[in-house]
């Protein structure tokens, strides 16, 4: 490849892609467009960050237990010389909660899971009323405990660290804005800025989190992916909790701690396309409140410090990410879609993206469930497990 691979989007998925491409082939050119180097409205830089092994689809299974590991090493993979980026990994679990009427898909999941090796246990009410002593288990009938291999982590460091590493292995980041796409038959030959300059590409690499759609729209691809918005809480209570895991009521918001704080969301029931990314207070009075205050009594003291809101990306077809190539450009690559859980699989999903790119195929971990080809095949792949 004489002209450079053009990542549109520089968060976590085109700076993970950049770093992988650079690493594997230290030839290759790379140039990543990125309109907000600040990542203001980024998804990346507003995610919860957190792990998970608990999916219901084995892919997912399987990127989280690659991803994990790559997390623990972090430091050392992404370190410049000997200054080491600190993602702050906690692995403190997640525990799914299920009344009578969930615990059916709980028990399922959960097998799923166990095939693959997570490391998960289910809990009946008395054992979990036994583990975690601030929760009201008066309505639950099963819980699902990750014990390894769960948790959170400094989302925007790790950003971060694979953009610096990228640019020390000779990435290039352009700050400007992809208006179109040069499409000469089935190649992307071109892509323009909206300063009227033009950059040749050998292949481009669709990595616009939730503007996706936009993006794959420039080459005439229809894209399922839209941009979702979603509110997180920051809320003080003053009583300890300890332990306490990243929890999924079966009502469906989660809560997590975060410092001294906590931070918790939910899908709002007016779920709209694109709307302007400001917290929807509202919603926290309206729902989340009582629904916090029943599950964890404490929080019947506990106030909503702030919020911030962010979008999640998510893909109307089947919940899952979109990667690889669309039958019509041989040439475009997408990354998209992944709809509330791309932070965790970035440095899995960007290593196989640069194997498709560089060798046509997957090497290290088989993506080949999560191609684009199944969308145009009307074959969905069913994530149920969608947070908040
Ligand atoms: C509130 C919230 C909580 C989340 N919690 C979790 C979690 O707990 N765990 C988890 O795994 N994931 C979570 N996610 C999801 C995760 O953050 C995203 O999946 C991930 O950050 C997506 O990364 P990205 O690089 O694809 O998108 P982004 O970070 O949005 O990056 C896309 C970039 O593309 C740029 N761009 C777009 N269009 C153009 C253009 N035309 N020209 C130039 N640049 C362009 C944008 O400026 C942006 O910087 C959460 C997301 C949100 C919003």
């Amino acid at each position: 490849m004489t002209d450079p691979v053009v990542i549109i989007g520089g968060g976590v998925m085109g700076s993970a892609l950049a770093y992988w491409l650079t690493r594997l082939d230290p030839k290759l050119a790379v140039t990543v467009v990125e309109r907000d180097p600040s990542y203001e409205f980024a998804s990346s830089a507003l995610s919860a960050a957190s792990i998970r092994q608990q999916f219901t689809t084995a892919v997912n299974v399987r990127i989280s237990q690659a991803s994990i590991e790559f997390l623990r090493r972090a430091a050392d993979e992404l370190a410049l010389g000997e200054e080491k980026p600190a993602i702050a990994l906690r692995e403190e679990g997640y525990l799914y909660l299920a009344d009578a009427g969930g615990a059916a898909a709980l028990r399922a999941a959960h097998s799923v899971q166990r095939a693959h090796g997570a490391d998960v246990v289910l809990m009946d009410d008395a054992e979990l009323a036994g583990a975690f002593a601030w929760l009201n288990t008066s309505d639950l009938a099963l819980g699902s405990l990750g014990r390894s291999g769960e948790g959170w982590f400094d989302g925007y460091a790790l950003l971060m660290a694979f953009a610096r590493k990228a640019r020390q292995q000779g990435a290039r980041y352009v700050k400007a804005e992809v208006s179109s796409l040069e499409v000469d038959g089935s190649r992307v030959t071109g892509v323009l800025l909206s300063d009227g300059s033009r950059l040749a590409c050998s292949c481009t690499v669709n990595a616009a989190g939730p503007w996706a759609r936009r993006v794959a729209a420039m080459a005439g691809v229809d894209l399922p992916v839209f941009a979702r918005r979603r509110t997180v809480y920051v809320i003080d209570c003053p009583v300890a909790m300890q332990p306490f895991p990243l929890m999924i009521d079966p009502s469906g918001f989660w809560i997590r701690p975060e410092g001294a704080r906590y931070i918790a969301g939910f899908a709002p029931p007016d779920d709209a396309d694109e709307p302007p990314l400001q917290p929807d207070y509202g919603a926290f009075e309206a729902e989340l409140w009582r629904l916090l205050a029943h599950r964890i009594p404490a929080f019947e003291t506990a106030k909503l410090e702030r919020a911030w809101a962010g979008y999640f990306e998510m893909n109307r077809f089947d919940h899952n990410a979109i990667l690889g190539l669309h039958s019509s450009l041989e040439n475009l690559f997408f990354m998209n879609g992944f709809s509330g859980h791309g932070m965790q699989q970035a440095p899995i999903v960007g290593r196989a993206v640069a194997e498709l790119i560089l060798n046509g195929r997957f090497v290290t971990v088989d993506l080949a469930e999560l191609l684009f080809a199944r969308i145009e095949e009307n074959r969905p792949l069913l994530e149920a497990n969608v947070i908040g």
